[in-house]
């Protein structure tokens, strides 16, 4: 970053952070709008934001990210009707989010990749992924247009960042995150057939195959192993737990999607040799 003058700007890292938290915020409540609306095919610009309840537009302080929600005490000023408390946790999931990308140790992207670039790639694969896992979660779907546009975003931020070390890297990491795609379809699509032949019934939504692809293209192949391990492991914990409690009854279907996104999230953040050394994987 450079200062009008020409020389470096250097902020220092608790600005950049507080910077980033703040962005985050923002992102994440226009996240929420997308989730919101997107499935109901409406404008993601027009009308404002607005009461769900009354159709109340909400004042420009109301929509403040984090401080909207706690100013209003997560109640419509008109109507009293209560603001799902998600709006809130979303705003501080995203603006948690966008700092820990600064932190991040993204791996498979070459040897030297430009620190400035992961973190934008960071900061657009976790707001690619809110959304989706809203949608899933609410509906048990996870939009194509959403995921394929999502896999073209990975593979093109896999080519900026290879090819801006070189020819040869850049080739290469375009076709490994590309190959890592193609399996991840193939393999979910292959899975889901198989389990519906076997138990008679969906056992997984075709939504979660374009899930896989569109984190193979960002990940590439070991980032996609791992974070599918972390997947099912997540989901096989989390999802006995809710049979275990009767939350989730022993037919009923839940969504993976996030289980998906989780694992994608938490391999970019920590790299591949920390999540090797945590499944005891031996190394590549
Ligand atoms: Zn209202």
């Amino acid at each position: 970053m450079l200062s009008s003058n020409g020389s470096p700007l250097i902020l220092a890292p608790s600005t950049l952070a507080l910077l980033a938290a703040v962005l985050g915020a923002c992102v994440g409540s226009f996240l929420q709008v997308v989730a919101f609306r997107l499935p109901r095919q409406e404008s993601l610009i027009h009308p404002g934001s607005h009461c769900p309840h009354c159709g109340t537009p909400l004042a420009w302080f109301e929509n403040v990210p984090v401080l909207g929600w706690l100013w209003l005490g997560g109640r419509c000023r008109y109507c009293r009707h209560s603001i799902s408390p998600r709006y809130l946790l979303v705003e501080l999931l995203c603006a948690g989010l966008w700092v820990a990308m600064l932190f991040a140790q993204p791996a498979g992207l070459g040897q030297a990749p430009a620190s400035w670039m992961l973190v934008a790639a960071g900061w657009l694969l976790v707001s690619w992924l809110i959304p989706l896992v809203l949608v899933d979660l609410d509906a048990l779907w996870l939009p194509e247009p959403l995921c394929r546009w999502g896999l073209v975003v990975g593979l093109a931020c896999t080519a900026l960042i290879g090819f801006s070390q070189g020819e040869v890297v850049g080739r290469a990491l375009l076709f490994q995150h590309l190959l890592a795609a193609g399996l991840g379809l193939l393999a979910f699509e292959g899975t889901s057939a198989l389990a519906e032949r076997l138990l008679g019934r969906p056992a997984l939504g075709l939504g979660d195959a374009k899930l896989a692809a569109l984190l193979g293209a960002w990940l590439g192949p070991t980032g996609l192993g791992l974070t599918v391990a972390l997947a099912i492991g997540g989901g096989a914990v989390v999802g006995g737990l809710a049979r275990l409690v009767g939350r989730l009854g022993p037919q009923q279907p839940f969504p993976f999607g996030p289980f998906l996104a989780c694992g994608g999230v938490l391999v970019w953040i920590g790299g591949h040799g920390l999540w090797l050394q945590l499944l005891g994987w031996p190394g590549p």
